[in-house]
């Protein structure tokens, strides 16, 4: 980790510790940092002295060092040092090939103890997965000395330089939006904060900078960008983190092909920036066809396994398992996974998984002959299960799953059974590249059962393709996009609605009355009666996108200060109880819990 800032010399240092090479071999060094380990080999101490910029190792010798000697006795881990003295070459004996700095070493004649440490909980250097969540997470100052870790934050600090880099060049305003604000609908719940100046009114943390980036094309900037900190309080899910960070962009005068074109040069422009090369122009997959293929939105294209229907085969068969799902409008699905060796419980372990997933049951079979090896093969005729291996590209001994049920909860099942068990049976192959991919032609909205009514499925801002026909919300299209890479969602944006009529008109397909609609969203629909130019965006995980490019399974490793999965933060207590006090100042008197019996 040599990246050595520039370095104008004071009195605590005139060298990096990672700049200890070659061409100091001879000279005088001041160096700073803290004590990673000390090995006393009585007579001589050994310190690796680590910086920002890596280790270096001292030696104290008790005849040349003469008080620096005494103190090197007594420093500890992680202590804060100043020393001086000479860089030498090793001897060839001692060399460390591991280090950068592993050829030389400093010869001490000062020493100056800045700060001592406690003995840390956990080792520096240790692996972290070792060490517990809570516990790295109560001391994250001290997980965050850890090379993983400060490269992580170093990766991230480059990533976002590359997006500003890129965005600033191509025209873009970097333009703050407030955190105190009212309502974005990104379909999760707000965070609130209570006004103390108007009791009984709150602010919400921005889901998104969603409505002030529509609201700036409107001002006429044209192109405006972001690295906005977000907030959803969402249940528990992987991996999320209530307050994360996007990449917001937002364009006028342009319409999906333009907003495409310039992020696939940002995405090109960013990853080349971490060494990593992709091919632009990505590819592109509708949705629907994303989802029957791939029973997914955000496919992993670096492997096959694909979805196939079989519906059409077992339309009529007597198999009432099958033939009654396809009579109420349902779909026979099934994925071939090839030659496999599973055991009884491991098959049956399948139908676990898939029940996890949701579905009703699962139905495994090996082809053998033209027939199957399956608990239901005798169900089916000799016919259907000749078409089925065909249609499924069976060889004999492979492995099929098949699945039954609304088309859906089908995509749910296998869509999630394939990316299990891509992993689980390693079937992403060794040398993979990047798989980018736009999903596109989304529809607008989507039927929420449970409320009876429609929903956005981006979010309500979202421009219809084409005519929009109120009647018929189900059949209406999205000018939205959403960029997927190696099966993971990193992005997603639209061309958004610059009409008010429309805008009104989408309110009420979702069922907001006008009343509703100008309390939460009037200023937009003012705005828009002012000249709004054409407009469209997208937004990025940022947190995620550097996971991916560290090669980290879990967000929590990039952000420097996360929460844990159920946001807490071990290090500061949050969220904690707050004084009466503060509570009377905004007017708010907390329910007391009732007591076992009270009603
Ligand atoms: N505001 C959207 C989101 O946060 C992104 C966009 O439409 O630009 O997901």
């Amino acid at each position: 980790m040599n990246d050595a800032p520039a370095l104008t010399p004071n009195s605590y240092r005139d060298t990096w510790c990672g700049q200890v090479l070659d061409d100091r071999v001879g000279s005088q060094v001041r160096l700073s940092g803290w004590v990673h380990r000390r090995r006393d080999h009585g007579g001589l101490i050994f310190i690796d002295l680590r910086d920002r910029t890596g280790l270096v190792q001292l030696v104290f010798n008790p005849d040349e060092a003469g008080g620096a000697h005494e103190l090197a006795h007594g420093l500890r881990s992680e202590y804060v040092v100043s020393v001086a003295g000479e860089v030498v070459n090793r001897s060839e004996e001692t060399i460390n090939a591991e280090l950068p700095t592993g050829r030389f070493e400093v010869k001490v004649k000062e020493t100056e103890v800045l700060a001592a440490s406690e003995t840390p909980p956990f080792e520096i250097e240790g692996f972290h997965g070792e060490v517990g969540e809570e516990t790295r997470l109560r001391y994250r100052y001290l997980d965050l000395r850890r090379e993983q870790m400060q490269e992580a934050i170093k990766l991230r600090h480059r990533l976002t330089t590359a997006m500003r880099t890129f965005l600033d060049g191509e025209g873009f305003l970097e333009i703050e939006t407030p955190i105190l604000t009212l309502s974005t609908p990104e379909g999760a719940r707000d965070f609130l904060v209570p006004s103390r100046l108007q009791r009984g009114s709150f602010y919400a943390l921005p889901q998104s900078p969603q409505l002030f980036k529509q609201l700036l094309m409107v001002s006429g900037f044209e192109r405006y960008f972001q690295i906005a900190r977000c907030f959803r309080d969402e249940d528990l899910r992987a991996d999320r983190q209530p307050d994360f960070t996007q990449l917001d962009i937002e364009m006028s005068f342009v319409d999906g092909e333009d907003v495409v074109a310039v992020n696939e040069r940002l995405i090109e422009h960013i990853l080349g920036e971490m060494g990593v090369e992709v091919e632009i122009p990505f590819r592109r997959m509708c949705y629907d066809e994303a989802m029957g293929r791939f029973g997914s939105d955000k496919p992993d294209l670096r492997y096959g396994y694909e979805l196939k229907d079989l519906t059409e085969i077992l339309r009529g068969t007597e198999f009432k398992a099958f033939g009654g799902v396809i009579e109420g409008g349902g779909q026979v699905k099934g994925i071939n996974f090839g030659q496999r060796e599973l055991s009884r419980a491991q098959l049956d372990g399948l139908i676990d998984d898939a029940k996890e997933l949701g579905a009703k049951g699962l139905v495994w079979a090996f082809r053998e002959g033209d027939g199957w090896r399956a608990p239901i093969a005798k169900f089916l005729s000799e016919e259907e299960l000749k078409n089925l291996n065909e249609a499924m590209d069976a060889e004999e001994g492979d492995l099929m799953l098949v699945a039954a049920d609304q088309p859906a909860m089908v995509a749910t099942i296998l869509g999630g059974l394939r990316t299990r068990l891509a992993e689980r049976w390693e079937l992403i192959p060794e040398d993979a590249g990047n798989e980018f991919c736009w999903i596109v032609d989304w529809p607008l909205f989507e039927f929420n059962e449970e409320e009876d009514r429609w929903d956005a499925l981006h979010h309500p801002f979202t421009a219809p393709a084409g005519e929009f026909a109120p009647e018929n919300p189900g059949g209406a299209r999205a000018q939205a996009y959403d960029l997927v890479w190696n099966g993971v969602e990193i992005g997603g944006g639209s061309i958004r609605i610059s009409k008010p009529e429309l805008q009104a008109q989408i309110f009420q397909t979702l069922g907001i009355s006008d009343e509703e609609a100008n309390e939460r969203f009037g200023f937009l629909l003012d705005a828009l009666k002012y000249g709004a130019p054409p407009h469209g965006g997208i937004a990025y995980g940022v947190d995620r996108f550097a996971a991916l490019l560290a090669g980290f399974e879990s967000i929590r490793d990039v952000i420097a200060f996360p929460k844990t999965a159920s946001g807490g933060d071990p290090l500061t207590g949050a969220p904690a109880p707050v004084d009466d006090i503060q509570l009377r100042e905004v007017g708010i008197e907390l329910r007391k819990k009732k007591l076992p019996g009270q009603s």
